[in-house]
């Protein structure tokens, strides 16, 4: 997985868009279109996030700050869920609380295999 794939899958696993991460994120001198394309470049692997706004990002978006530096320096990284990029430090929090690993080889979380589930489920033609 990429930084920026990285960084979109836990944007996307809040339900932000683009822009709307930038609007929380900006504050004034920076100007909300500039910033909007700083996450572009970030998440397009083209620019990776400074320190500072990672950690602004990390505000708004559950990251695990150490995995994306490990993927950026591309060391190996601790598991990261393929669906929504959690990890053991940043787990998924839904009704059923956090998340853990679906699989053996800690490629998926619960919170994605359930989803994953119930999508199946609907694919199914009705017997
Ligand atoms: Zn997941």
């Amino acid at each position: 997985m990429s930084p920026g794939t990285y960084l979109r899958l836990r944007r996307e696993a809040t339900g932000l868009s683009l822009r709307e991460l930038a609007y929380q994120f900006f504050t004034p001198p920076l100007d909300l279109a500039e910033v909007e394309q700083l996450l572009v470049n970030a998440e397009a692997d083209d620019a990776p996030l400074d320190a500072g706004s990672l950690h602004r990002v990390n505000l708004f978006v559950p990251l695990d700050i150490e995995i994306y530096a490990s993927l950026l320096a591309e060391l190996p990284t601790r598991s990261v869920c393929r669906r929504c990029a959690c990890s053991w430090f940043d787990p998924c929090q839904d009704s059923f609380g956090p998340c853990a690993w679906a699989d053996a080889a800690a490629t998926l979380c619960t919170r994605c295999a359930r989803i994953e589930a119930t999508a199946e489920k609907q694919k199914r033609p009705v017997a």
